[in-house]
């Protein structure tokens, strides 16, 4: 077991420091404005993992990378394995883009399907170690059926605020987990609202987006999987689908560590795509913001329909930091990036992940990525989690009679037509 490197806790907002040891959730000065950024010893992390160390790592979940990360797993970690997802070319998608170098990293394969797996793991190992025995969070879907899974795996008790629109296949899976759910008559941001204060008042582990620190820490390991995969030749861009934004910034974060351990030489670009209906920090980017302004949101993505989002400053950083760029694309464009994904590459994504393949399209467009860039996109949630949406303005199918002849029929009219 790798020793703890971390030695700090760092407000984006202002800047003031928390020792290694902070059990609170962010900055006492700033209140939920100040957000948290773990800091490590960079010089210890390097020699638990140097490329050589990790090459002979049995260990395939995020663990391998503890060094870098805020927690400890308990021995035997409990229940379900989260990392190591598939990192696979997707050439005739790529043929369809005009790259040469087009690839899928599949995190809808993750245990809940989704990448919020990653955050809820380092999550779950940090209520273990506080001796918690019921976590808490907020969720469009994706992040409570994740924390509810991993929780039923370790023996926790899961309590979890949705939206009542949240689509209902994750509504079913967080059922069938066992949680506890509040459904709330409300929007995303009045879920979160409500259950920060339930949280404070019960003492709760709280497992709420970017106001608990370590969530973008377990997010990173993404970007540790894709150029470790890569043999630590980074990409020339990494395409990431954006709500809140925690995400994005994890995913800067965690090029930022290989960097300053040496294992990459240079930081891929961060393209980071919302939809147009749920473009807070797009607008703020453009506006060359540190901070994002609210907005109403209005997007069949429900993963990324977020109006306040909590990790602005991490994702805003994370795209200056790597000369990133940040595009806005239509639900249209959203769920044709779906079509996309399924008919040329037969991933089948949620429609908040196949925003990211959306935006790659409409950056090809632009020629802000260029044919011969190696470009990844991840993708952050499976299709089977809003089958719906995701099917949307797919062609029906043939209907016929348990008939030979009128298969025929049916079959020649296609051909014909
Ligand atoms: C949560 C989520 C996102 C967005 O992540 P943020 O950290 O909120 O920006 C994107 N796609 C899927 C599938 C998600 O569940």
């Amino acid at each position: 077991m790798p020793s703890l490197c971390v030695i700090g806790l760092c407000c984006v907002r202002c800047g003031l420091r928390q020792a290694q040891d902070f059990t609170g959730y962010t900055c006492p000065d700033c209140g939920d404005e100040g957000i948290l950024d773990v800091e490590y010893d960079y010089g210890r992390a390097r020699q638990q993992l140097s490329a050589d160390l990790l090459a002979r790592e049995m260990r395939r979940d995020i663990w391998r990378y503890g060094a870098l990360l805020p927690a400890s797993p308990p021995e035997p970690w409990p229940g379900l394995p989260v990392g190591d997802t598939p990192l696979f070319r997707a050439a005739r998608l790529g043929t369809y883009l005009g790259l040469d170098h087009l690839l899928v990293k599949h995190d809808g394969l993750l245990p809940t399907g989704s990448l919020k797996d990653r955050a809820s793991a380092v999550a779950i190992a940090q209520a273990l170690e506080r001796g918690k025995d019921i976590v808490a969070g907020a969720s469009t879907g994706n992040a409570a059926s994740s924390l509810a899974g991993l929780a039923a795996a370790a023996g926790l008790r899961a309590v979890i605020f949705v939206p009542e629109s949240a689509p209902a296949p994750k509504l079913a899976q967080l059922r069938t987990y066992g949680a506890l759910v509040v459904a709330v008559r409300g929007t995303y941001d009045e879920a979160f609202d409500l259950c920060l204060a339930a949280t404070r008042r019960f003492g709760w582990y709280s497992r709420n987006t970017a106001y608990n620190p370590v969530l973008s820490e377990g997010k990173k390991t993404v970007a540790f999987e894709v150029c470790e995969g890569l043999r630590w030749r980074p990409p020339d861009w990494i395409a990431v689908s954006v709500g809140d934004g925690c995400i994005l910034g994890g995913v800067g974060k965690g090029l930022r560590d290989l960097k300053e351990l040496g294992l990459i030489s240079r930081l891929p670009r961060l393209l980071g795509v919302q939809a147009e209906g749920s473009a807070a920090i797009y607008n703020a980017f453009l506006d060359g913001a540190r901070t994002a302004e609210p907005v109403r949101p209005d997007t069949l993505a429900d993963s990324i329909s977020v109006g306040q989002p909590r990790d602005a400053r991490k994702a805003l950083a994370a795209i200056r930091d790597t000369c990133g760029q940040m595009i806005a694309v239509s639900d249209e464009a959203i769920i044709e990036g779906g079509h996309l994904l399924g008919g040329l590459a037969g991933v089948f994504a949620e429609p908040a992940a196949s925003t990211a393949l959306a935006g790659v399209l409409a950056a090809r467009h632009e020629g802000e990525i260029r044919p011969g860039d190696t470009v990844v996109v991840l993708v952050t949630g499976n299709g089977l989690k809003d089958p719906q949406t995701t099917a949307l303005s797919t062609s029906e199918p043939l209907s016929v009679p348990p008939d030979e002849g009128a298969l025929d029929t049916v079959l020649s009219a296609l051909a014909s037509g």
